[in-house]
């Protein structure tokens, strides 16, 4: 079994990815004494290894992050490597939810395509590193809609999904299609080589 530091402090997060490689990987806690890392890279990849290289090296073995991106089509791929703090530093997701449909009011839903982005990185304490990318094409629906989920799952409609969101889907149909799952499966495989 794969041992890997989670560099993620997001609980909704973590409770994806140790779902997504239960039974291949096991998810060992940040470490509790670690600070914040800035995750100011300009790239995905960038904020990734920004945070799967400080765990790493903290915690002295393999460690694991992801970093997510919502691109929209209509706001030039914004928020994108900005997602977190669309509606300024520290925002909620509810925040950062109200500003983009707040953004996209005068767009009409053949208009409001968008993507999830993931990128999934473990760095090794040698300096190596294992990186692997996932990605789902959806739309922004005009409102909320579902209980489930995390983030802007509630206004996110994966094209697979026939019009349902990801708050909808619910945890297992939103991993079977979703951007992380994806990554994730992409870089276990790259693992296990
Ligand atoms: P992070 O930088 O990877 O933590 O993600 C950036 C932001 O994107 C988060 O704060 C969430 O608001 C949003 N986000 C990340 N993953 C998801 C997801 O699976 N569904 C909905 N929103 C997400």
């Amino acid at each position: 079994m794969i041992e890997l530091v989670c560099a993620s402090a997001n609980p909704d997060k973590v409770a994806e990815m140790a779902e997504v490689l239960a039974g291949a990987a096991v998810l060992l806690p940040r470490p509790p004494g670690m600070g914040e890392v800035a995750e100011d890279a300009e790239s995905l990849e960038g904020n990734a290894r920004l945070k799967a290289l400080a765990v790493c090296r903290f915690a002295g073995a393999p460690a694991l992050a992801d970093d997510t991106g919502l691109e929209v089509d209509a706001l030039g791929g914004a928020p994108g490597v900005r997602s977190a703090r669309y509606a300024g530093p520290d925002a909620s997701y509810a925040a950062n939810l109200a500003r983009l449909l707040s953004d996209l009011r005068d767009v009409a839903p053949p208009q409001r395509s968008a993507r999830f982005r993931t990128v999934a990185m473990v760095c090794y304490p040698d300096g190596s590193e294992v990186m692997a990318e996932g990605a789902v094409a959806g739309a922004i629906t005009t409102e909320p809609r579902g209980a489930g989920g995390f983030g802007y799952d509630p206004v996110f409609a994966p094209v697979e999904a026939g019009g349902l969101t990801f708050s909808e889907l619910g945890p297992a149909a939103k991993n079977a299609i979703s951007h992380r799952g994806r990554a994730l499966r992409a870089l276990l495989e790259l693992l296990q080589r």
